[in-house]
C-alpha cells in the first residue's frame, strides 16, 4: 500500500492545491493532506478552519483524509506510514524553497522520497496569499478557491453575502 502525504499551509486551500491533491491521490493508494502550523507565516485561518475547509473539498475521495501535522514533518510520516512527501511546483520561484526543504528531509529521513508535481497552468500563477490579498480588497476570487472558501473569506473580511468576494 502505497501512502503519500502532502503537507501545507493552506491558508486557504486553492485549486491549485486540489489540483496537486487529485493528482497524487490518482498515483497514491492513500493520501494524507497534512495541514501545518508554519512558524514563519501568521495564518488567516486558524488549523481547525483550514482542516474542515479542505475535508470539505475532498468528501468524495475516500483515500483521502486531512489531518493536522504535529510535530516535524519527517517524524509524521512515519506515525502516518507515509513514505513519500508530496510538494507543488509553480514556477521556477518555488525552486529553491522547495530543493531546501526536500533535501533537508532526505538528510532527516533518508527512506522518505519527495516528490514534485505540477498543476495545470491555469494554477500556475495562483497562491493562498494572493487570494487573501485580492479577497482582502473585494476583488472576485471565484476561480481561484471553492464556493465554501469564498464565505469563509468574505467571514473573515466581513463582507456581506451579497458582495463579490
Ligand atoms: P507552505 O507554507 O508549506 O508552502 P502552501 O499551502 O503555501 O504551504 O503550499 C503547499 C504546497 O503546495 C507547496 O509545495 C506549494 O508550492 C504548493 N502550491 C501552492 N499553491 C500551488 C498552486 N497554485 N499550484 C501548485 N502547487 C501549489
Amino acid at each position: 500500500m502505497k501512502r503519500a502525504i502532502y503537507p501545507g499551509s493552506f491558508d486557504p486551500v486553492t485549486f491549485g492545491h486540489l489540483d496537486i491533491i487529485r493528482r497524487a491521490a490518482t498515483i497514491f493508494d492513500g493520501l494524507v493532506v497534512g495541514v501545518a502550523c508554519n512558524a514563519a507565516k501568521e495564518p488567516l485561518f486558524s488549523i481547525d478552519e483550514r482542516v474542515a475547509m479542505l475535508k470539505q473539498c475532498v468528501l468524495d475521495v475516500p483515500t483521502i483524509e486531512v489531518v493536522e501535522i504535529e510535530g516535524l514533518l519527517v517524524d509524521f510520516c512515519r506515525a502516518m506510514d507515509c513514505h513519500t512527501i508530496i510538494r507543488g511546483l509553480r514556477a521556477i520561484s518555488d525552486f529553491e524553497y522547495e530543493f531546501q526543504m526536500a533535501l533537508m528531509n532526505r538528510r532527516l529521513a533518508p527512506d522518505l522520497e519527495t516528490v514534485f508535481l505540477t498543476p495545470q497552468e491555469a494554477h500556475t500563477f495562483l497562491s493562498s496569499r494572493l487570494v487573501k490579498e485580492v479577497a482582502h480588497f473585494g476583488g472576485d476570487v471565484s476561480s481561484f478557491v471553492p464556493g465554501h472558501v469564498i464565505d469563509a473569506l468574505r467571514e473573515k473580511f466581513h463582507m456581506p453575502a451579497g458582495q463579490q468576494s
